[in-house]
């Protein structure tokens, strides 16, 4: 038996997100056909109010109310520093740990199992940033992973020829675990003990 039209289209529509299959994509609607109608609606408005009121700032990348975002237009923030995080949950940990540059959003990190190469990331306007001049250093601060230590390692070959220091977050941050799960403190003790990473490999 084919479903109503409205399952089926609210399926159809959950199977476009990232890692939701046709069973998760079921689960989900048959929960919401029996949910209060205010939570669905709730629900709803959420989504709407998403594509409407957010949008990805144009020149670090990170999700704001505004384009360019209010760190980016923000004068008193220290323009000379980069931080470069992989997503924008991860700039609200470090605005926590008192970080005063300004960030770069690289949306994603380099993963081949995944098909996510350096060019599907954001290091082509990375490099443009730091080309206009004015940007004395770039902080990685992507996750101390494998993807993250890959993506780091990639984003120094891009910026080599440049004249930027380039260094990359201390393991503060345990190894292994997101920057997301940190605490303030533990990111803080990162930033602070930060290296310089040098261009040979
Ligand atoms: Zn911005």
């Amino acid at each position: 038996m084919a479903y109503p039209p409205a399952v089926t289209r609210l399926i159809d529509a959950f199977k476009t997100l990232p890692g939701v299959g046709t069973r998760t994509a079921e689960r989900l609607t048959f929960h919401l056909l029996r949910a209060p109608a205010k939570e669905v609606s709730e629900l709803a408005d959420a989504l709407v109010a998403l594509s409407s009121s957010v949008v990805a700032c144009e020149r670090c990348h990170n999700l704001a109310h505004s384009n360019p975002c209010a760190i980016c237009s923000d004068e008193a923030r220290d323009g000379r520093r980069l931080l470069v995080v992989e997503q924008p949950r991860d700039v609200p940990a470090f605005e926590d740990a008192g970080w005063t540059g300004r960030y770069h959003v690289l949306l994603g990190h380099v993963n081949p199992l995944e098909g996510i190469e350096a060019r599907d990331l954001t290091i082509d306007d990375l490099v443009a940033r730091v080309e206009e001049g004015g940007v004395e250093e770039v902080v990685l601060a992507t996750n101390p992973d494998y993807e993250g230590d890959a993506t780091a390692l990639h984003v120094r070959k891009r910026l080599a020829d440049l004249d930027v220091a380039v260094s990359r977050i201390a393991r503060g941050v345990a190894s292994g675990s997101a920057i997301e799960y940190s605490n303030s403190a533990m990111l803080s003790d990162a930033l602070s003990g930060r290296s310089r990473m040098d261009d040979r490999s």
